[in-house]
Formats: C-alpha cells, structure tokens, sequence
C-alpha cells in the first residue's frame, strides 16, 4: 500500500469521503487521491516522495509557483506582529487600494473568505440594491456552493430553475434562470420577456468550471448591453479569472466593464480569501454604509491580507502576465502536438494562464452540450497515465488547467513529452 492510501483509508474514518473539498476525492477518474506534503516551485511532492509537476496551483492561487521566497517572507514577518486582531489593520487599506487600482471597475472592495463568500455576497448585493429576487446564471458555470447559485436548469429555456442539490429550497431556485453559455440569443429572449424583473446576471466571464470556454465574440457585450436596458446588475465572477487571464482579470482582457466583481484565489496567495466590489453608487448599499447585510470574523485578516498584497504586487511587475500567456500557450500547444503526433482527437483552448484539454473532434468548444459529449473515459486514461508519468493535472474532465510563472520550458517540455507517451496508449 503506498503512504497516500494508508492516508486517505484513515482519512474516510472521520472526514466526509476523506477529503474537505469533494473534487479532490478522484471521483472523477478512480484511484487514490495523493497526498502532498511538500510543494515548491512547479513542483509537488507526495508522501510517498514521488514529484509531479503541478497544473492545479491549489486551484488558482499559486501563480507564482509553491514557497515563493517574497510570501514567506512577508508571512513570517507578520506571525512575529500578530496573527489577527478583529479590527481594523493598514494592510487591509494597502490590500484595497491594490485591488481598486488593478481592476478599475472596482470602486469600493470588501474582503471575505473565499470565493464562495464573495459570490453569495454580490448576489445579495444586486437583490438589496434593485429591489428583484430574480437572477440569471449560466450552465456550466460554477460560482461556489451558494444556494442560489447551486440550481440547473428547467426543462427548458424561460422556465423555473430547479435545485442542484438537496437542501436547497425550491421556492429560492426557481428565482434563478439558468441559460446557455455563450447562446446570445436566449439571454435576449430571456430579457425582452422579463428583464425588469432581473436583478443580476451573474458570469464565469471566461467558463473555467466545465473545462476552459472562453467567451464568444459579443457574448460578453450583449450581457452588458440587456443589462443597461433593463437595470440589472453585472456581476463577473473573476474568482478564476481576475489577475490570471490578464493582470485586470477578464474584463481587462476582453474589454467589458461589469458593475460587480468576485474575487478569490490569486488575490489571496494560497491563503483563505475573496474579495467583492464594483461600483460605488452600488456597494454603498452594502453595511455599515447601507442595509445590505454582510460580514466576517476574519475578513481582512492580516496574514491573508499580506500573502495576497504580496502576490498582487509581484505579478504587477511588467511582462509577468505575457510571460505566463506565453507558457501556457506552449502548454496548450505541446498537448495538441502530442495528440495530433498519435493520431488522438482533441481540442485545446485557453485564456492568459488558464488552459483547457478535450477529448473530441469538434475543433472548438463553445457550449456545455459540447462539453458534456466529450471522451470522459479517455479522459481518465489520460489523467492517470500523466499522473504515472509525474505531471498532477486537474482530476476532472470539466475543470480549466492553471500554470505558474515556477513553471519551466524543460517542465513543459517533459509534460508534451509525457503527454506523447500517454496518447499513444489511449
Ligand atoms: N467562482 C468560481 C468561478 C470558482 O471557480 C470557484 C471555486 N473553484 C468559486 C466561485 C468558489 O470559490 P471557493 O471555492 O473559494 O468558495
């Protein structure tokens, strides 16, 4: 028995599925979760001393790559100041500042926990400010485990949404509209019948939770413009996106400005954090300023806050963003040339640092349907034979790949090389 299924067999006695994060648990392609116990660099390395290249980055955060020197630094230096007071701190101030300067839609921010916090939050925000309980999400996007925004769709376009998942009442999901990503068309439909009544359209601006979908030409634009004609809010959940596809996230890159933005993963440096904010007129709504409630323990806790500023100040410094486009495009590219190399069928795409694989013939996906009609069993081959191979990719057909700037072109070398070996057993 390796160290990783001793673990993860004591790990079932007392942790729900032995793991705190359901995708974690290798449902997705059978086996045994490793278990890490060391990270550095591009690199992780399990309890059994076996090294893997690393394209998950904790799910996001680790743009710099594992023990950056500049965060453990500047996480040591504030365990010696204090690990958190319940009040308010400069850092946070300095935190705020950042945040605002790099996303310029951003007029006032408020600090949480994670992603899911700050979803929750925008959601909230957008019902208290226009006075509607309707929202509009899209299939295929995940926005966290947020009760409005665990619902699928009805039985078809226009009809009530119906949980994803018991204990989520009815009666709250059918005030959520789920449509298609990237159907333009339907969220017109959608408005021209109700959008007085919508309180927020809510976007993985680029879909990074059923694989990796960037947007289609005028997608994103045509949410803005329904949301101007009818007063409902935009919100960008930039959770994965924001400071990873360009330095100011999504709507930096694709030049749509949303009335509000979740954040999370980068901005908090593998340390637990989110952010929400937007528009002044619209986050004045949020308490102590406004009615709209929202709060938290420890939010804007100095140790997040420090590994966070000191993540979004090293990926500032100029050229950062084109440098990691650059490795993840070769990336990218060195999984299409393996699989064309062995005659394998796949599509590949990506957005700044964050990429996508699919088993399929079609030459691009841009829709869930599509998605779901991928190879999923030749997924899992292919999962477990780079896992043999050393290099840890995303245990999921359906989640987008991430790099780090620790990631090396010999890294990415040995992944194609990998990537060649593995295809041909496929
Ligand atoms: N939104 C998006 C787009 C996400 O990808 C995630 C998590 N993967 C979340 C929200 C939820 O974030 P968290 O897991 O930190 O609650």
């Amino acid at each position: 028995m390796t160290q990783s299924e001793t673990l993860f067999e004591q790990a079932q006695k007392y942790i729900p599925g032995g793991v705190n994060s359901p995708v974690r648990a290798f449902r997705g392609v059978g086996g045994t979760p490793l278990f890490f116990k060391h990270a550095e660099g591009a690199y992780l390395y399990d309890e059994d001393d076996r090294r893997y290249i690393d394209y998950i980055g904790s799910w996001g955060p680790m743009i710099l790559g594992h023990g950056n020197q500049i965060i453990k630094d500047a996480l040591h230096a504030q365990v010696d100041q204090g690990i958190g007071y319940g009040a308010p701190t400069a850092i946070e101030t300095e935190m705020a500042k950042k945040v605002c300067e790099l996303v310029p839609s951003i007029d006032l921010v408020r600090m949480v926990n994670s992603g899911t916090e700050a979803t929750m939050s925008t959601v909230r925000l957008a019902r208290g400010y226009t006075g509607r309980d309707k929202i509009v999400k899209f299939e295929g996007c995940y926005h966290g485990h947020v009760d409005s925004l665990l619902v699928k769709a009805g039985s078809g376009a226009l009809t009530l949404g119906v949980p994803n998942s018991p204990g989520i009442p009815a009666s709250l999901a059918e005030h959520t509209l789920t449509l298609a990503f990237n159907d333009i068309e339907s969220v017109r439909e959608t408005f021209a019948k109700m959008g007085d009544e919508i309180a927020a359209i809510i976007v993985e601006p680029v879909a990074g939770n059923m694989n990796c979908i960037p947007p289609v030409p005028g997608f994103l634009e045509a949410l803005r413009e329904v949301c101007d004609e009818h007063g409902t809010v935009l919100i960008f959940d930039e959770v994965m996106t924001g400071f990873r596809v360009s330095l100011g996230g999504a709507q930096g890159l694709y030049g749509v400005t949303p009335d509000l933005t979740a954040l999370g993963k980068v901005i908090g440096g593998g340390l637990p954090v989110g952010a929400f904010g937007g528009k002044r007129e619209i986050m004045e709504h949020i308490s102590p300023l406004g009615p709209v409630y929202q709060a938290g323990t420890l939010s804007g806790n100095p140790l997040a806050m420090c590994a966070g500023l000191a993540t979004l100040n090293a990926i500032s410094e100029p050229g950062f963003h084109d440098r990691l486009t650059e490795k993840t495009n070769a990336v990218r590219d060195g999984l299409k040339e393996a699989a064309d190399s062995t005659g394998v069928p796949l599509a590949v795409q990506s957005a700044g640092a964050m990429f996508g694989f699919f088993f399929t013939d079609a030459p691009k996906i841009t829709r869930f349907d599509q998605v779901m009609a991928c190879d999923v069993e030749r997924f899992k081959k292919f999962f477990q034979g780079m896992l043999k191979e050393g290099v840890y990719l995303a245990p999921s057909a359906f989640e987008a790949g991430f790099t780090s700037a620790a990631l090396s072109d010999d890294d990415i070398r040995q992944t194609t090389e990998a990537a060649r070996r593995v295809m041909k057993t496929l």
